[in-house]
């Protein structure tokens, strides 16, 4: 169970809403911060454990900035957010780069912030060789994709056979001895199976995997994996009937299997990393928006002055997100409403057939869990324009740390003097 409560009291929403209109997607900076901090402190047993936040789920410089503060590193897979990393001062071993189908100025960008290559596929070696790499950095990591998980799987786990990352047994073993020859010193392997996995037990497997395979890896090469990426994966409650991930418990299994396949293989210094992204920021983040429209035809909806625009998970998965009616929290639910944007796109809705309390235009409704691929996913169709950011901090104030989108940003790229 999660209680899907609201970080500010109607009053304070709407001191902030009188200075930035809806729609707009804020942020709880301590939510933030106390999540990360009980996650980091849950593995505190582990040598030199590192979180690396996926980008992908906010790109924001501040919500990175925040994290930065609290050890955490970056986990990218585009130049974009490459670029987002220099602009903090992130460098170095802090940025993991774990990109698939990878251009080599990404690879170029990467090697230049001298960030850990965290390789998808064995014919990127030979790619970097033949775009002109003559030194390999030190460190490399490489992907693993299991494939089918006859032995050792479990039901949680996904078909990783039908997924596009990684590389097979067999290219692994053969990826670091083409490293080797080209003077990499230190390896590092990742898998990712699980994705928004609530069952803890997804979450040990994709560990066990790994270091099973380090295990195999020290035996048949003589090398010693020295970093160990579990990938992201932590699922998000979004339901109210959900449980979060217990991070003690995710802890306690892995430090479980670590004792049993690492440490008894004389592997206890090998760093182990997560590359999460949804789970740090994704609970922590509410859409605003207001109820602008009421139609009442075979169903009944309520129309938003946000759209799919805004938070695409719903129309793009069928995701549920919860829907508070500010100030109606202890209204009855006798109300059942398609929730709805402005899009030609009858894909555009938030919610469906969603039992609520009777919403009234000019109600503000808010959106829960769109902390994480909520704006990143953000897009233009229909000219809607994406919104703001904003931080609420601990005191109630508010940062806005990305502004709204123009019409002069969305028409920037053409010109229009030729016509
Ligand atoms: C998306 C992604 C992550 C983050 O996954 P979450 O489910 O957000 O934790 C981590 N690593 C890679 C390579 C990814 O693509």
């Amino acid at each position: 169970m999660n209680t899907k409560s609201l970080p500010f009291t109607e009053e304070e929403l709407e001191s902030i809403i009188a200075t930035h209109p809806t729609p707009f997607h804020i942020y709880d900076e301590k939510g933030i911060i106390d999540n990360i901090r009980r996650f980091i402190k849950a593995f505190d047993w582990a040598p030199k454990f590192k979180e690396y936040f996926a980008v992908k789920a906010t790109p924001n410089p501040y919500i990175m900035k925040l994290l930065q503060k609290e050890g955490v590193g970056a986990d990218c897979s585009s130049l974009a957010e490459l670029l987002l990393c220099e602009k903090i001062g992130l460098t170095g071993h802090d940025i993991l780069f774990t990109s698939n189908d990878t251009p080599f100025c990404e690879y170029q960008k990467a090697l230049e912030l001298g960030a850990l290559l965290n390789l998808d596929d064995i014919t990127m070696l030979q790619y970097l060789v033949d775009n002109g790499v003559e030194t390999f950095p030190d460190t490399m990591c490489f992907r693993y994709n299991p494939g089918s998980l006859k032995e050792g799987g479990n039901d949680i786990i996904g078909v990783p056979e039908e997924a596009k990352y990684g590389m097979t047994r067999e290219q692994i073993f053969k990826a670091i001895a083409f490293a080797q020859k080209r003077g990499v010193l230190h390896f590092g392997i990742h898998t990712m199976v699980c994705s928004n996995e609530l069952d803890v037990n997804g979450l040990v497997g994709t560990a066990k995997i790994c270091f099973d395979l380090a295990v195999e890896i020290k035996n048949k090469l003589g090398v010693i994996i020295e970093f160990i990426d579990l990938g992201g994966g932590i699922g998000v409650a979004y339901r109210p009937e959900e449980t979060p991930v217990d991070f003690n418990l995710l802890s306690k299994g892995i430090q479980h299997e670590w004792e049993s396949t690492l440490k008894s293989n004389g592997m206890s210094d090998t760093t182990i990393a997560f590359e999460c992204g949804r789970m740090v920021t994704g609970p922590f983040g509410y859409l605003v928006t207001t109820a602008i429209h009421k139609k009442d035809i075979y169903r009944h909806y309520i129309g938003l002055d946000a759209c799919m625009a805004n938070l695409m998970r719903p129309a793009l998965y069928g995701s549920y997100h919860h829907i508070t009616v500010v100030g109606k929290e202890n209204a009855p639910l006798d109300h059942i409403y398609d929730i709805t944007g402005s899009l030609c796109e009858n894909n555009d809705k938030f919610a469906i057939q969603r039992t609520l309390p009777k919403i009234d235009i000019g109600d503000r409704i808010v959106i829960h869990d769109t902390g994480a691929h909520g704006h990143a996913m953000g897009f233009n169709y229909n000219g809607k324009l994406r919104s703001a950011e904003l931080l609420l901090h601990d005191d109630k104030s508010v940062t806005e740390i990305r502004r709204a989108e123009t019409y002069d940003d969305l028409f920037a790229t053409l010109d229009f003097s030729h016509l």
